[in-house]
């Protein structure tokens, strides 16, 4: 009988449940789980803090997995069918309508309304919706992806790198530029080795604690700043003395602080570009000088919320590269086994680990 780890309600302890298998509908599957991931989000999930989340829920939005059942076909991108025992990913975000005016007019498919998302907006009542489990039901119409990529390598990534791929598309860094990234998590470090990849001739990083630091130096981060050792104004000069006194070209805001968002914009050279992508769960407001902060510097702020299938897509396709994801190699990994899911998420909401994965089978 399947195993999952559930968050029965918010601010409760994750628990062990066992959940019937599923009957497969028709171009169904069933993904026996090989690793699943603790993110942030999470750890808001798990404290409550993101509206509409229907308890109990089984977290976990980014997994890979074995496909140990199939009922009818399930094909991929280039119309290739699946075969049971195959490897595979799947995209979290499932039922995007292709019908509705943010779909076909705006052509945001991140804002459909109709989209729910495996182990956020899918509770346990819609069934094995969770990768923190020992099988995910992968329903009719979901993104399934071949995943050639060495798992841990993929899922060292994990949901941040989908997220960086969007945020750094938003950020249309051109050569040359000098990237700041604000903050030192998952979405920090890959917004790092992306904007590398997009051509930056420097990406510096403010952060913390020293480990995560630590990573983004590992990952290619040319100068790294301990934002709690550093004022504001400290962290300004810092900015302004590698960038002849300008900021930077381009600014991606990955902390999950509402003041980091005024911070960036200051940070970011007149006439440059700031992506927000730090503020999926909601951290409050802040304030800004409209004025001296946003007009007169003629600056180009953009949100960006979640990541469709090109960015999922994309990611996997970088990281199953051999001679492109020697980067993601660099990021330790710390595996957690299902019981141990309440001791996962405390790690990862200290910053004691980087990135903690779930492996049903430990
Ligand atoms: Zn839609
Ligand atoms: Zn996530």
């Amino acid at each position: 009988m399947p195993v999952v780890a559930a968050i029965p309600k918010p601010n409760a302890p994750v628990e062990l449940r066992e959940v019937a298998e599923p009957e497969l509908e028709n171009d169904s599957a069933l993904l026996r789980v090989d690793l699943s991931e603790v993110c942030g989000t999470d750890v808001y999930l798990q404290q409550g803090k993101l509206a509409n989340v229907p308890y109990p829920l089984v977290p976990g939005h980014v997994s890979v997995g074995t496909l140990e059942k199939i009922r009818g076909t399930v094909s991929d991108i280039n119309g290739n069918n699946f075969r049971e025992g195959d490897r595979v990913t799947f995209l979290d975000v499932h039922r995007t309508c292709n019908a509705c005016w943010y779909c076909l007019v705006a052509k945001t498919t991140t804002r459909c309304p109709h989209r729910k998302v495996y182990g956020i907006t899918y509770g346990l009542d819609d069934g094995l919706c969770g990768g923190w489990a020992s099988h995910v039901y992968l329903k009719p119409g979901t993104r399934v992806i071949n995943l050639e990529a060495d798992k841990e390598t993929f899922m060292s990534g994990g949901c941040a790198l989908p997220t960086s791929v969007h945020a750094v598309e938003r950020a249309d860094i051109k050569l040359g530029y000098t990237v700041l990234v604000l903050g030192s998590g998952p979405v920090g470090i890959n917004s790092i080795i992306l904007s590398l990849m997009r051509g930056a001739l420097q990406v510096l990083c403010i952060g913390a604690p020293e480990t995560r630091l630590a990573a983004a130096k590992k990952v290619g981060a040319s100068d790294i700043l301990n934002f709690e050792t550093h004022a504001e104004q400290q962290r300004l000069e810092w900015v302004l003395s590698q960038t002849a006194g300008r900021g930077a070209d381009v600014t991606i805001e990955a902390t999950g602080a509402a003041e980091a968002v005024v911070q960036a914009m200051r940070f970011t050279r007149d006439a440059g570009i700031v992506v927000i992508v730090g503020q999926y769960t909601d951290h409050g407001p802040t304030t800004f000088n409209p004025h001296l902060d946003l007009n007169k510097k003629h600056l180009d702020v953009r949100g960006c919320w979640g990541s469709d299938f090109s960015h999922f897509y994309r990611a996997a396709q970088i990281v199953s590269n051999e001679k492109r994801c020697s980067p993601w190699r660099e990021i330790e990994v710390k595996k957690f086994g299902l019981g141990d899911a309440n001791e996962a998420l405390a790690e990862v909401a200290d910053g004691r680990v980087l990135k903690a994965l779930i492996d049903p089978r430990q």
